[in-house]
């Protein structure tokens, strides 16, 4: 059982973000691993925090871990669940600003020895019509990133020897106190820029436009974020790429609504087709389809088509598309149709006589969410 994320930081279900944003950063140095050399623990609360706040601040993930808890956010490559370290050091640059970010977005790999450094994440946006979202897509998207130029070297750092780290020695109250901070003339990276072709920058990239494909899986919503890891900007020295995140967007369905899994189409019929019995074409995710509707039905009647919604995200099986049936009636008549219906009015077979299975609105409702 994962523990609560607004447990994990001390904050309220109400927490403000400054008051998300405050807590995290008192957690995070806390229990930084830099702090507590060795303890498995510290570790352990430090990758709680993060992911908590990795959800807690970012409202769309928020909201729906209000509604659905640790669930929202298992299976997929989505965010949330599973942080890395780098993962941690690289939203640093976000809360810390340059004290821990350094001069190339955050640091991975922790606990002495050469530290790796993580170039920046990429953000881009995907529109998905909601056929792409049912069966899942694979899209090619032009994506600028920062990369090591051709003919760049870089050479071990000579302040703090590929270390990353200076150590400081300061006499304070209660003693010499020894400190170990990030080596100002790297950034933290070890390594400094030796040769530098022309047109890059002071830490050796160069944009380059790349296409990258994108795997969209089934089920997905707007709001959600996908990662592609290693396809952000490049890093200097042996540092290792950032990340591509592609948040969702969704295009409206001219005919087709989407709730959840299951996806809702309004038909309308008219009075002879009600009581004559028809057969509609109706749109699915899969294309048109032909429907039968029997000889008298009712108007609200629900016809469920099983399978037809959106394939599940977590991959157990499809919703269905519900069919809401209207009987559209005619607002002006010719005098034939008039003296029809006014014949009618008092005829036994037109008076309403609602059976068991003609269920109320209320009951049909009932049945869906059941
Ligand atoms: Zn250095």
């Amino acid at each position: 059982m994962k523990q609560d994320y607004y447990e994990i930081l001390g904050v309220s279900k109400g927490a403000s973000q400054a008051e998300i944003k405050k807590a995290y950063r008192k957690k995070a140095l806390e229990y930084h691993p830099d702090k507590n050399p060795g303890d498995a623990k510290a570790e352990e609360m430090f990758k709680s925090a993060a992911e908590a706040y990795e959800v807690l601040s970012d409202p769309d993930k928020r909201a729906k871990y209000d509604q659905f808890g640790h669930a929202a956010f298992e299976g997929g490559g989505f965010g949330g669940g599973g942080m890395n370290m780098e993962d941690i050091f690289s939203q640093f640059g976000d809360i810390f600003g340059s004290a821990f970010g350094g001069g190339f977005g955050g640091f991975g790999g922790f606990g002495g020895g050469q530290r790796r450094v993580k170039g920046s994440n990429l953000r881009i946006r995907v529109k998905l019509s909601l056929e792409e979202i049912a069966n899942g897509v694979e899209k090619k998207v032009k994506v600028k990133r920062k990369l090591q130029a051709d003919g760049v070297t870089y050479k071990t750092c000579p302040t703090c020897n590929g270390t990353g780290q200076v150590t400081k020695i300061t006499n304070t109250i209660l003693g010499r106190m020894q400190t170990a901070t990030t080596c100002t003339t790297c950034g933290g990276v070890g390594q400094v820029i030796d040769k530098r072709p022309s047109g890059t920058d002071a830490q050796g990239l160069k944009v380059i436009e790349e296409t990258v494909s994108i795997k969209i899986p089934p089920g997905v919503e707007e709001g959600m974020q996908l990662k592609v890891s290693g396809k952000g900007n490049g890093a200097p020295g042996n540092g290792i790429p950032g990340d591509l995140l592609v948040a969702i967007e969704t295009e409206e369905h001219p005919t087709l609504k989407r709730e959840g899994d299951n996806l809702h189409y309004d038909l309308y019929i008219s009075i002879s087709e009600a009581v004559l019995g028809s057969s509609k074409e109706i749109d699915t995710v899969g294309g048109k389809v032909r429907i039968k509707l029997e000889s008298g039905i009712q108007s609200g009647k629900i016809l469920r088509l099983r399978g037809k919604g959106i394939q599940s995200l977590n991959g157990y099986g499809s919703g269905d598309l519900l069919v809401h049936v209207n009987v559209w009636t005619p607002k002006e008549l010719t005098r034939e149709q008039r003296e029809f219906f006014e014949r009618m009015q008092s005829d036994e077979n037109f008076e309403p006589k609602p059976e068991k299975s003609d269920k109320s609105f209320f009951e049909k409702v009932k049945d869906m969410f059941s």
